[in-house]
C-alpha cells in the first residue's frame, strides 16, 4: 500500500498547487500542516510580542478550516498540528511506513531547513520532494537561472519580460486518495491556540476584512475585477490611503496561498479580453513582478536574508515607533493602522519604514521583525525584501528615503488619514497643520530629521528610484 503525505505550508489551497498534483497517484494520503511552535514565541528580545500576530493567526486558522472542507469534500482530510513541523512530519512517516512527502520549496531560510533536516532523518526510507508553485514562473523558467539573478527588479523585469511565458492556472483535483485508516485528523479550536487571535477584530477605520481561505481569496478577485472594476483604475488609486479599493489586497490570499500568482495573472488576462488591456491592469502584473523578483532575491541568499538569529533588542525610540508615538503624525497614523488592523498600503509601508531606518537610524530589522508579527499578509521575502531595499541592504544597496513630511502633504493632502487613526489631530485645519511633527524633541531623533515648515510646493514628491 503506497501512502503519500503532503505538507502544506504557504500553499493552503487545492487549485493550481503542484503538490496535489501527483504523477502516480498514491493508494493512500495524509495531508498536515504544522504549526511551528517558534511562530508562538515572541518576535523580538525584550517584546512580548509572538512571530505570529493574532490577525495573521486568524486568517491562517480560517484558511485551514476552509481548506479541510475542501479537502474532505474529496474524500481526504488535514490534521493541523502545533509542534516543530519535522518532528511531527518525521513521525508520521515513520508510523504510517508513507514512501513519500511531498512539500513546496518556500524561500524563508527556516523552511528550507526543515526540509534539509526531514530528508535527512528520512534517507533511504521516504523521498522528500520539493514542488514549487504559488509564483508566475518556476526556477528552471527564469532565464539564466537563480544563480544569475540580476541585481535590480528593472533588469529582472527586461530579462524576464521577453524570455518567459506565465503558464496558466490548473485546477483542483476532483478526488483523491483515501485517508490511511487510524491517521490522526483534524485541527484544534483556535480559541484553544491562542485566546487573542481567536478575539481578534480589525478596526473598523480599516474599512475592510480579510477572511482567510481560498474562496474568500477568489471572491476578493472577483469583486477587484468584476464587480467594481476597480482594476480598470489600479494605475490611479494604487497610491491610495484609505478604503477597500484603492489596490487588490489580494496579498493575504496570496501570502497564505489561498490564491497563486497565476489564477491572478489568468484573471486579469481574462479582464483585459473584455475590457481591454490598460496601464492599471499592466500595473498590477508589475506588482506580481515584484513579489516574484524578492521571492527569487529570498531563495538565492538564503540564511543571509535577515539575520534574524542576532537581533539587537530595540530602545525606547523603537518602541514609540510601533506604538505609533513618535511625534510625526503621519508615520504614527500608518503604525497605528497597521496594529488595529494588521495591515497596511505599500504607501504608508514604504513611509514608515523608511522613517525607521533613515530618521530614526534604527537597525531594519527590528522594524522588520514588528512587521512580521503585526502583518496578516507577512511573507519572508515581500517582507524582508522590501525592508532590506529601503533600508540599503538589499542586492542594490543603494538605501531608499522617504521625505515623510513631503509624502504626507502630498498623498495625504487634507490630512485625512492622519485625522482618521490620529483623531485629536483632526481638530486642526486640513493641509499642513495636521502634518506638523508635534513633539519632535532633537534628543529624540538624532538623524537630520524632518525640517518641520520646509514644505514644499504641491508636486510629486522627491521619492527614491532605481
Ligand atoms: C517595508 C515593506 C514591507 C512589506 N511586507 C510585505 C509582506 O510581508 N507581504 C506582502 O505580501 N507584501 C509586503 N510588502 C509589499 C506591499 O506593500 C504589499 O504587497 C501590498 O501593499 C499589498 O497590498 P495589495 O495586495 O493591495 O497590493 P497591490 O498593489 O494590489 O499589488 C498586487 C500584489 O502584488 C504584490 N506586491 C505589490 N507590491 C509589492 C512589493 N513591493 N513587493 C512584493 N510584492 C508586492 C502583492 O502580492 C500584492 O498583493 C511590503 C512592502 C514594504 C515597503
Amino acid at each position: 500500500m503506497s501512502t503519500a503525505i503532503v505538507w502544506f505550508r504557504h500553499d493552503l489551497r487545492l487549485a493550481d498547487n503542484p503538490l496535489l498534483d501527483f504523477p502516480a497517484s498514491p493508494e493512500q494520503l495524509l495531508c498536515v500542516f504544522v504549526l511551528d511552535t517558534r511562530w508562538l514565541e515572541p518576535a523580538l528580545p525584550g517584546l512580548a510580542a509572538r512571530r505570529i500576530g493574532p490577525a495573521r493567526l486568524q486568517f491562517l486558522w480560517q484558511s485551514l478550516i476552509e481548506l479541510r472542507g475542501e479537502l474532505l469534500k474529496r474524500g481526504s482530510d488535514l490534521l493541523v498540528r502545533i509542534d516543530d513541523p519535522v518532528t511531527v512530519v518525521t513521525d508520521l512517516a515513520e508510523r504510517h511506513r508513507a514512501s513519500r512527502i511531498r512539500v513546496r520549496h518556500d524561500a524563508g531560510c527556516d523552511e528550507n531547513e526543515a526540509v534539509a533536516t526531514l530528508a535527512a532523518r528520512l534517507e533511504g526510507r521516504c523521498e522528500v520532494v520539493r514542488t514549487e508553485g504559488g509564483m508566475l514562473f518556476d526556477e528552471a523558467s527564469l532565464p539564466n537561472g537563480l544563480a544569475d539573478l540580476p541585481p535590480s527588479f528593472s533588469a529582472f523585469r527586461r530579462r524576464l519580460a521577453p524570455a518567459c511565458r506565465i503558464p496558466s492556472a490548473t485546477p483542483a483535483p476532483v478526488t483523491l486518495p483515501p485517508w490511511p485508516p487510524g491517521a490522526p485528523r483534524g485541527l484544534p479550536p483556535l480559541k484553544r491556540v491562542c485566546t487573542t487571535a481567536a478575539a481578534w477584530q480589525p478596526d473598523p477605520r480599516g474599512a475592510f476584512l480579510f477572511a482567510g481561505g481560498e474562496a474568500a481569496g477568489s471572491a476578493r478577485l472577483d469583486h477587484y475585477l468584476w464587480k467594481s472594476r476597480a482594476v480598470g483604475r489600479y494605475r490611479q488609486t494604487r497610491n491610495g490611503l484609505m478604503g477597500p479599493d484603492f489596490s487588490t489586497r489580494l496579498s493575504p490570499w496570496l501570502a497564505h496561498g489561498c490564491l497563486s500568482a497565476r489564477q491572478v495573472h489568468d484573471a486579469i488576462l481574462t479582464w483585459e479580453a473584455e475590457y481591454g488591456a490598460n496601464e492599471s491592469t499592466g500595473g498590477v502584473i508589475v506588482e506580481l513582478l515584484w513579489r516574484e523578483y524578492f521571492h527569487w532575491v529570498a531563495c538565492q541568499a538564503g540564511g543571509t536574508l535577515h539575520g534574524r538569529r542576532d537581533l539587537p533588542a530595540g530602545g525606547d525610540r523603537f518602541r514609540a515607533w510601533c506604538r505609533g508615538d513618535t511625534g510625526v503624525p503621519f508615520v504614527d497614523a500608518g503604525m497605528c493602522e497597521l496594529v488595529t488592523t494588521g495591515w497596511l498600503s505599500n504607501r504608508a509601508r514604504q513611509n514608515v519604514a523608511s522613517f525607521l531606518a533613515h530618521d530614526l537610524g534604527i537597525d531594519w530589522r527590528l522594524g522588520a521583525a514588528w512587521f512580521e508579527h503585526c502583518l496578516v499578509d507577512y511573507d519572508v521575502a515581500s517582507n524582508w525584501g522590501n525592508w532590506g531595499y529601503l533600508a540599503g541592504a538589499g542586492r542594490d544597496c543603494r538605501p531608499h528615503r522617504f521625505s515623510v513630511l513631503e509624502q504626507a502633504e502630498y498623498y495625504d493632502g487634507r490630512g485625512e488619514y492622519v485625522a482618521c487613526w490620529q483623531p485629536a489631530l483632526g481638530a486642526l485645519p486640513p493641509n499642513v497643520a495636521r502634518h506638523q511633527p508635534w513633539r519632535v524633541a532633537p534628543e529624540r531623533f538624532p538623524m537630520p530629521l524632518v525640517q518641520p515648515v520646509a514644505w514644499l510646493p504641491r508636486n510629486a514628491p522627491t521619492e527614491p528610484k532605481e
